[in-house]
């Protein structure tokens, strides 16, 4: 019988849906766990930090890091992951964009901590804590900008059938091959070109099931969205918010690539523009600004004040 592959799964600041994905393979998971040494996983086995810190340098032969690296812990369990494992996997939104945690850099380090301690409606007499609080980078950069990985698996979360196909074909060592297509193509909605009349909010009206969304009034980014959940929410009556970040090459921006889609489908004024897309960067930005254009101004403008 063939050795299982040892195997190490990290989380920086995240909310463990990737992970969740993962265990959500079900019954596969009987196929699976044979076939893995697992070396580290904090939230599911009893590791410690100094387990993985002891192991040699490439010794672990895949590695998974879920989440952004916004706390030293977090980047130095970035870094640690990389010295540790063979292949590296982005794995998920969040570690290849930034994801919905990125859109903290829409606010400075310092409004962040006031809404998260002290005027939160949840929070009475809240002050920011002085003790136990890792420090915090002034902004969300992305985790390719401090390690380098060879392989992104976005998503948020990555499909469990994703994870399932990428995981089979790392153990038999095989390349994993994503077909490349953005949302459209696995979209079932009928597309007439025709330009878009109105603008409307999630709630108005009732759509029409067979239309494309977009065409409808609805800000879908399918067409800038990489396809790898074959079209899950579009098939299903919903618009596509763009969680797959942009088809390869992955570092396009997608809020950008979005924008020129929805401009050439919506000729109407600006002022009707500004008025009815409330949130531009939530809208076309919502899991990719760490990564796109305007937030790496963001960024070095940010990390310029703390020099
Ligand atoms: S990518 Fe989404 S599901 Fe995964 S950790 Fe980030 S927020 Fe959670
Ligand atoms: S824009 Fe959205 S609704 Fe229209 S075809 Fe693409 S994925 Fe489907
Ligand atoms: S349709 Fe869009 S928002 Fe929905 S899972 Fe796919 S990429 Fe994510």
């Amino acid at each position: 019988m063939t050795e299982p592959t040892s195997i190490a799964m990290a989380q920086g600041s995240s909310c463990w849906g990737c992970f969740q994905s993962l265990i959500d393979i079900h019954l596969n998971l009987a196929t699976v766990l044979p076939l893995i040494d697992i070396k580290y996983w904090q939230c599911v086995a009893d590791f410690k930090l100094k387990d993985l810190e002891g192991y040699p340098d490439k010794s672990i032969t895949v590695g998974l890091y879920e989440g952004m690296a916004r706390t030293e812990e977090d980047i130095h369990l970035l870094k640690l992951m990389r010295e540790k494992c063979k292949i590296l996997i982005s794995f998920g939104s969040c570690s290849c964009f930034g994801g919905i945690p990125g859109l903290a850099n829409f606010s400075t380090l310092e409004e962040c901590l006031e809404v998260k301690f002290r005027n939160n409606k949840t929070v009475k007499d809240g002050e920011v804590p002085t003790e136990n609080l890792p420090t915090i980078a002034p902004v969300v950069v992305p985790n390719s900008t401090i390690v380098d990985f060879e392989i992104f698996l976005p998503g948020c979360p990555p499909t469990s059938k994703l994870i399932l196909t990428a995981l089979t074909a790392l153990l038999e060592g095989k390349p994993i091959e994503l077909p490349p297509h953005t949302v459209c193509h696995y979209c079932d909605r009928e597309k007439k070109e025709t330009p878009i009349e109105k603008i409307l909010r999630p709630y108005e009206g009732i759509a029409d099931p067979d239309r494309c969304l977009l065409e409808q009034g609805y800000i879908c980014v399918g067409s800038a969205t990489w396809g790898l959940c074959e079209g899950q929410c579009v098939n299903h009556g919903a618009t596509c918010r763009g969680c797959f970040g942009p088809p390869p090459p992955i570092t396009n921006d997608q809020g950008a690539a979005a924008i020129s889609m929805f401009g050439s489908y919506a000729p109407l004024e600006s002022e009707v523009l500004a008025e009815t897309v409330l949130d531009p960067l939530g809208c076309f930005w919502r899991f990719t600004y760490p990564t796109s254009h305007l937030g790496a101004i963001r960024i070095k403008r940010e990390e310029a004040k703390t020099k």
